[in-house]
């Protein structure tokens, strides 16, 4: 914003003196649109303000850029920013342009005569940032030029990666080691989401920091919703919870690669847009992949725990484990994936006990006998994690040593859901009774086939149809009873052993309940709705929301960038409460600054007034620049049904015409027209012709082709009564699922 000219150069003092007047409050909003600083942002700025070295702990999705970009779009000179990834360094610079700054790259993507004028521009003080890879510090001779430049400050990003105790170790970082000798008079600040207080130090020293501010954020992230089933019919669940959230991008994460490519098969053939990720394949097929889920291009990537590091979409609504993640380090960083940009996310992690097997596979082949035991006791923690009934927030945070003080977080199951304790003597003496007159030499699968009284060909040939304990369970269902076995398994009354076929057997504690000494009481965690857990949180206009993320996803492929670089989520969804139709109203919205406004604001601002006339029925609020958001918009209808798309579908896939899911939801048949519209735009496929006749249609289309899609009260006009809104609403979902383009009319 600042750039040093050359020959202003002999002032320095003066603009120094200027800049550092600026208020940097204004320019969080100016610059940033945001109206206040996260934990710790503003000690971390004004630290790096009067150039003081600085090292920061801060979560995945805590705020770490704006930290260094907010001082460097202030301070004269360029902050040289390292990062380790360089697929991510365009879209880095990509977000950092779009806010207003003057950002750019030195890596190997670029030509000779390409690095050669960004080191000139450099040399003259035109960027804010650049972002460079540790090797290119490395590079002979690099830092003695770097020496010439004019330098405001150095951000080392992912800090940790410095550090052979870290868990992302590269050696290009310890070139990172020489940038304090050969550059003494500039601040070096350091950034991590991960650091030990063992790694730590070894960051701070080995980055020879002088004094720095030391800051450390919590690591609680109250946005992130946090959930753990039994794992049943893994795809099935997996595809319930995406069905529900049909217009948010989620992760799925699964152990295996023949897992990742059968549940993407899976969500792929009923309809969902889900792409795999894993290192089998290809490395062109997986960033391409990658590509294609950061620009919205697809709802899901299935992935193996190889995805993530080099993703920095901000809106991933859900993060699904398929599977128990190997230790909570790891869980707590995939899940951290989800709902950077703070709006509310889900993660679901699916459980069963076999995972413990498949993941002690993995520890056996650890090299020394004290790794083993360290994946062993983290294989333990993740374990508790998922089976103890305690607030998997509190669970989360006291792995980081951090203690959570209230009493309930409000968001995760355990909290929302709460526990039901059972007495469940009975039915664990049945289970344990099949077990012992067994001889403890079966696994879970047939025990419960036992109290069950299932038919199978093995019951009959062992003759385990005679046993008393035969089918004594039989009104409880499978279900219920591999449950039991589970939470047992969990609370010691039994232990599964052996590989590859672990056989139940009764403990110690188990005998106390069998022979009646103890009463067995279960802590049943009652069960959540989760597909409502998301939407129920987030209320916006679903219907405008559709129409603004697909002009956002065609503006930003007309700009080369991701779709999260124009607006977040989180912008979006406000537009869609507060419905601001002035460049004033829209500066409101989180998310929105000067630049971003001038550069991208107008077709929105279109968009969301056309989406008005449309909907006469929605009062928006008045939005004042200064103040504080307004009550979201209200609207104006006789009844009040949850407007979700998923509902809609679900009727819709029932075979319900508009009129009756209208009916049946209490909503406005137009309500259900704008809905289906939408599904049909995210590639669900509705039978076109049950909800508009052929004629119809083919004369919307008509008037659609020759005054484009992105109004539906010229098309309704020109029908003249032939067809409302509801066709047209319907009509043009079609279309786009046929690849028509929604252009806004700039
Ligand atoms: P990190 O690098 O720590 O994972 P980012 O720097 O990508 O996180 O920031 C995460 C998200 O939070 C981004 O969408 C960013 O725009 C947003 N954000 C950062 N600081 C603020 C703030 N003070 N107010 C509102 N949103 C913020
Ligand atoms: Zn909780």
């Amino acid at each position: 914003m600042y750039p040093i000219v050359p020959f202003f150069a002999k002032f320095c003092h003066l603009q120094c003196h200027i800049l550092q007047t600026f208020n940097y409050s204004e320019q969080l909003q100016r610059l940033f649109g945001y109206s206040s600083f996260r934990a710790n942002q503003e000690a971390i700025v004004q630290a790096i303000l009067a150039g003081r070295d600085v090292f920061a702990v801060m979560p995945t999705g805590g705020g770490k850029s704006l930290c260094y970009q907010l001082p460097a779009s202030l301070m004269d000179g360029t902050c040289l920013v390292v990062s380790p990834l360089i697929s991510l360094m365009k879209d880095q610079v990509d977000a950092a342009n779009a806010f207003g700054m003057k950002a750019g790259l030195l890596n190997s993507t670029l030509s000779s005569s390409e690095q050669h004028e960004v080191l000139a521009r450099l040399q003259e003080g035109f960027y804010d940032l650049l972002y460079l890879s540790p090797e290119r510090l490395a590079l002979p001779g690099f830092l003695e030029r770097m020496k010439r430049a004019p330098l405001s400050f150095v951000a080392v990003d992912e800090a940790h990666c410095i550090s052979e105790w870290g868990h992302d170790f590269r050696p290009d970082y310890l070139a990172l080691s020489s940038l304090r000798l050969a550059l003494p008079g500039v601040p070096l600040t350091a950034f991590t989401a991960t650091a030990t207080k063992r790694v730590e130090e070894d960051i701070v020293r080995r980055l020879a920091l002088n004094k720095p501010l030391m800051t450390r954020a919590s690591f609680d992230r109250p946005n992130l919703f946090y959930q753990v089933q039994l794992r049943e019919q893994v795809n099935s669940q997996i595809e319930a919870l995406v069905a529900a959230h049909p217009d948010e991008a989620g992760i799925v994460y699964r152990l295996s690669r023949a897992d990742v490519e059968k549940t993407a098969a899976w969500l792929r053939d009923r309809g969902v847009k889900a792409l795999p990720y894993h290192a089998g394949l290809d490395s062109q097929t997986r960033s391409r992949n990658q590509e294609a889920f950061n620009r919205d291009e697809v709802q899901v990537v299935v992935a193996t725990v190889a995805f993530g590091m080099g993703i920095d979409k901000s809106n991933v609504r859900f993060v699904i484990h398929g599977d128990l993640p190997k230790n909570m380090e790891s869980y707590y960083q995939e899940t951290g994936r989800a709902g950077r940009d703070g709006e509310p996310a889900l993660c679901l992690l699916l459980y069963g006990r076999g995972d413990y097997f498949r993941l002690r596979k993995f520890i056996d082949q650890l090299a020394g006998e004290e790794e083993r035991q360290a994946g062993l006791a983290q294989l333990g923690r993740m374990m508790d994690f998922a089976e103890k009934p305690v607030c998997r927030r509190r669970a989360v945070l006291h792995y980081f040593e951090e203690e959570y003080a209230p009493d309930n977080c409000g968001a995760c199951d355990i909290c929302k859901h709460g526990v039901e304790s059972v007495d469940a003597t009975t039915e664990a003496q049945m289970i344990m009774s099949a077990i012992y007159r067994t001889g403890q030499r079966f696994g879970t699968g047939h025990i419960v086939d036992i109290v069950y009284g299932a038919k199978t060909a093995r019951i009959i040939a062992l003759g385990h149809d005679q046993l008393k304990t035969y089918g004594v369970g039989r009104d409880r269902g499978k279900r219920f009873w591999r449950q039991l076995v589970e939470a047992m398994l969990g609370e010691g009354l039994l232990v599964s052993e052996g590989e590859p076929f672990p056989l139940l057997h009764i403990t110690a504690q188990g005998e106390e309940v069998l022979f009646g000494r103890a009463q067995y009481v279960t802590h049943r965690m009652l069960e959540a709705n989760v597909s409502g857990a998301i939407s129920a949180e987030l209320s916006y206009d679903a219907s405008l929301f559709a129409i603004l993320r697909q002009l956002r996803r065609e503006m930003a492929e007309r700009e080369g960038v991701p779709p999260y670089v124009l607006f977040s989520d989180k912008s979006l969804h406000q537009m869609c409460s507060f419905f601001p139709q002035t460049p004033e109203a829209l500066l409101v919205i989180n998310g929105v600054g000067q630049m971003k406004l001038e550069r991208y604001g107008k077709p929105f601002l279109e968009a969301i007034t056309a989406y008005l006339v449309d909907n006469p029925e929605i009062i928006p609020p008045q939005m004042v620049k200064g103040e504080e958001l307004p009550e979201p918009a209200r609207r104006v209808r006789k009844s009040g049904g949850t407007e979700t798309l998923a509902e809609t579908l679900r009727l819709a896939k029932a075979g319900l015409n508009v009129e009756a899911i209208a009916a049946q939801r209490e909503l406005k048949p137009s309500t259900i027209a704008a809905h289906l519209g939408e599904l049909l735009q995210q590639g669900h496929t509705l039978d076109i012709d049950q909800y508009v006749d052929r004629e119809v249609r083919s004369a919307i289309t008509d008037l659609f082709k020759a005054h484009g899609l992105f109004r539906l009260r010229p098309i309704v006009e020109a029908m003249e009564g032939r067809a409302g809104y509801e066709e047209a609403h319907i009509v043009r979902g079609f279309l786009v699922s046929q690849g028509w383009k929604i252009e806004g009319n700039e």
